[in-house]
């Protein structure tokens, strides 16, 4: 048995049947090869950000390690980036942003792996990965043959992706290409970036200068899970119809709410709705719902997975029964 303590943001004790790390694609064909672990389902893990692990996992737990950062090619206004599933995302965003690469500077400080990006399309202050992606390499985990997914394969959504879905538990993902631009692409409306921008009396931000304002912003307002236990948002931001999002605001007035790009439906805050049902500092044992930011759920220290997840029920249930509106759950459930 491998503890898994270490390998979960949210600090969850539960073990493993056999753990192995992976720092190649080759290396995982020729351990499915060998036989050697045929019994035992295969589960991949990146950094461990966006899982909570409700029981001990009968299975052989693979830790995707595969590094390298590449350039495959450039013109006149691209580059394009390619990254090994294994590389951690900041240092992947920081290292396009020194090099003066626009696209995922707004992406800076979300914890997690390069290859577990496109399982749900990460994103953050008015960016996702789907605007700068150009293509991803999966192993087949039937054939074993490495297969090329564009944008359109991939079928991204907010939090969404193939791999969440039709795809799920068929592919590893062993590296993923963006399309950077070599003229910066600024885009600073969302969240309180501007804000920050202006306090340090930047009017014509450098992309650095973004990077720079999103962590800062990121660290003053998100739980460290170095510190405590969490998988940042815990729930996606409800998004509904346009007559549900009409009887929302005349129920609550002042409520915030967001125009969805494409489409007359409405997105709300999780958060908001957690807040206002009275949650926000809640605390049973040792999991509760973030003091500060009422999206996070938290362990305290010794929370059980189990505990956390019927937390969150009991969350959705309220909000169900106050606001009339389904939460829907970001973390994935193990
Ligand atoms: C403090 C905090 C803040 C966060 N903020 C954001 C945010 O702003 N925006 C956002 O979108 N997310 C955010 N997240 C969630 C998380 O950072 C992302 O979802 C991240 O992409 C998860 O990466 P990971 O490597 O840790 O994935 P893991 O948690 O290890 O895995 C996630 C899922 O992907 C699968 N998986 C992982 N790697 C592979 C692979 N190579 N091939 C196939 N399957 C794989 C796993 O089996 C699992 O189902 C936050 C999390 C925390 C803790």
């Amino acid at each position: 048995m491998f503890s898994l303590r270490a390998f979960n943001t949210f600090g969850i004790e539960a073990s493993a049947s056999q753990f192995v790390e992976i720092s190649s694609i080759e290396q995982y064909i020729s351990l499915r090869q060998s036989g050697e672990f045929a019994h035992l389902p295969h589960l991949f893990l990146g950094g461990g950000s966006n899982v909570l692990l409700t029981k001990n996992q009968e299975a052989l737990v693979v830790k995707i390690s595969i590094p390298g950062i590449s350039i495959l090619k450039e013109d006149a206004d691209y580059i394009w980036v390619k990254g090994g599933a294994g590389v951690v995302w900041d240092e992947f965003v920081q290292y396009t942003v020194d090099h003066g690469w626009s696209g995922l500077e707004n992406l800076s400080l979300i914890p997690g792996t390069v290859g577990a990006a496109p399982m749900q399309n990460i994103g953050a202050y008015g960016v996702e990965i789907k605007d700068t992606f150009e293509s991803l390499e999966a192993l087949n985990l039937q054939t074993l043959e490495i297969e090329v997914f564009d944008a359109k394969a991939c079928a991204f959504g907010y939090r969404e992706s193939f791999f969440k879905h039709a795809g799920k538990g068929h592919y590893l993902i062993s590296s993923v290409t963006f399309r950077l631009a070599k003229k910066p692409t600024i885009k600073t409306s969302y969240g309180a970036i501007q804000e920050v921008l202006a306090a340090k009396g930047i009017t014509q931000p450098s992309i650095r200068e973004v990077a720079d304002a999103v962590i800062e912003i990121r660290q003053s307002k998100l739980p460290d899970p170095k510190e405590i236990g969490n998988s940042g948002s815990f729930f996606k931001n409800p998004t509904v119809s346009a007559s549900e999002a009409a009887r929302l605001i005349s129920e609550n007035p002042g409520i915030p709410h967001y125009p969805v790009e494409g489409s007359t439906d409405v997105k709300f805050p999780a958060g908001w709705f957690i807040e206002n049902a009275g949650w926000k500092g809640f605390r049973r044992g040792d999991a509760g719902v973030h003091a500060k930011q009422a999206l996070v759920l938290v362990n305290y220290g010794q929370a059980k997975g189990e505990e956390i997840l019927a937390l969150s029920e009991e969350v959705k249930k309220s909000i169900k029964d106050t606001f009339g509106v389904a939460l829907e759950t970001e973390v994935n459930i193990l």
